[in-house]
């Protein structure tokens, strides 16, 4: 089945200049359990569709659907990686990962919840870091630490938005393998927004090419071979 569905979504921001159209009549429909890449140029409206489907927009026209579901509201159960990652330095590292469970499982006893954090904060490298601030870590380790806080609480859906972007090529490519890693113990159905082709090739099972241009094409390829 599938998990995310556009349907016929357009959408143009409001500005001072007149309407920006970003989206027009576009149609995604991502399979549970799999990982699509997003490309196309600057401005081609890649951030709008993460937002789109976080729920913390209403595009003017079409609809966004999350597990049968019309998103209508922000949804808690999304989980959200960027380019640089907003930590809360007055929390440890352990602390911040446990942040989304607080929202999403409140009832979840406090060392249920510590558990689980310290499990991925062992799958991604971390432990022995968990009672660091977010300062105290390279900018690779706090991008770690970032994608254990997006997928701690089991997400529908994992949404990076070029959560590589700011690191250099050794680091990125560390996390490129480490995404394999946390993707074999931890399945989950994600959508990685990137401009790096090899990224896109090197995680994805499926690469959607966002156009720019006035027809607002859709190119849609599968990545039929395994690397690695
Ligand atoms: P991408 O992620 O592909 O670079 P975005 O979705 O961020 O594209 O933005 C698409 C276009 O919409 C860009 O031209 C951007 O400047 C514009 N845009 C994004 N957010 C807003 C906003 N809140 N208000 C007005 N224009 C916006
Ligand atoms: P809790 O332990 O209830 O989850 P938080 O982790 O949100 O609380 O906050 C821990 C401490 O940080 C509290 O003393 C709180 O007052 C303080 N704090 C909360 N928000 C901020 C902020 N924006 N800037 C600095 N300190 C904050």
């Amino acid at each position: 089945a599938d998990l995310v569905e556009i349907k016929g979504v357009t959408h143009a921001y409001r500005t001072p200049a007149g309407a920006l159209p970003v989206l027009r009549d576009l149609n995604i429909a991502i399979p549970e359990g799999k990982f699509c890449a997003v490309v196309g140029p600057s401005g081609c409206g890649k951030s709008t569709l993460t937002r789109l489907i976080a729920g913390l927009m209403k595009p003017d026209q079409g609809e966004v659907w999350l597990h049968g579901e019309r998103v209508k509201t922000p949804r808690k159960t999304v989980g959200m990686a960027f380019q640089n990652p907003v930590m809360l330095e007055w929390r440890t590292i352990l602390e911040n990962v446990m942040l989304p469970l607080e929202i999403v499982a409140p009832s979840m006893p406090k060392a249920q919840r510590e558990e689980r954090a310290r499990k991925l904060l062992a799958l991604v490298g971390l432990s022995g870091f968990e009672a660091k601030r977010p300062s105290q870590l390279s900018g690779g380790m706090r991008q770690r630490a970032s994608l254990c806080r997006a997928i701690v609480h089991k997400p529908e859906v994992l949404i990076m938005d070029e959560p590589f972007g700011a690191l250099d090529a050794f680091t990125r490519e560390d996390l490129w393998q480490l995404m394999h890693k946390l993707r074999a113990e931890e399945p989950f159905t994600a959508l990685l927004i990137t401009h790096d082709l090899r990224e896109s090739v090197y995680l994805a099972d499926e690469i959607i090419v966002l156009s720019d241009r006035p027809a607002h094409v859709q190119y849609r390829m599968q990545v039929d071979y395994p690397i690695n």
